[in-house]
């Protein structure tokens, strides 16, 4: 199974917090923590942009490591929410998935 593909769904290769950690681009970092801060209206400065992605090793976004998704799927013993037979009816990630519906796509090719 794609590592890469986090418990939600999201696709961390295309991340750019990712993007930035692997390649150590700190004009990347600014430009994600300025279009996160605007898109979520949370408080995220460059320096919290430093992650492997959600299913590997190393360092993690702040927001995905305190994931409630994925400590779900962690508690569950699934490396993903493709693994649960509650994927069609679970509000957790629903909340997610209706603004990220390639997410649930993307946990869909897994099976
Ligand atoms: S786990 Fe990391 S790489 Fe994956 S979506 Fe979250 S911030 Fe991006
Ligand atoms: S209950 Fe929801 S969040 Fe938890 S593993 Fe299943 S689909 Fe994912």
């Amino acid at each position: 199974m794609k590592k890469t593909i986090a418990c939600c769904g999201i696709n961390c290769d295309s991340c750019d917090a990712r993007i930035a950690t692997l390649t150590n681009d700190n004009e990347l970092r600014e430009k994600t923590a300025a279009t996160w801060k605007a898109q979520f209206g949370a408080d995220i400065t460059p320096e919290m942009i430093n992650c492997t992605g959600c299913r590997e090793e190393g360092v993690k976004f702040a927001h995905c490591s305190e994931c409630e998704i994925r400590k779900c799927a962690d508690a569950k013993g699934f490396k993903t929410c493709a693994s649960c037979d509650m994927l069609d009816t679970c509000d957790t990630v629903k909340n997610l998935h209706q603004y990220l519906p390639e997410a649930l796509t993307n946990l869909k090719n897994l099976n």
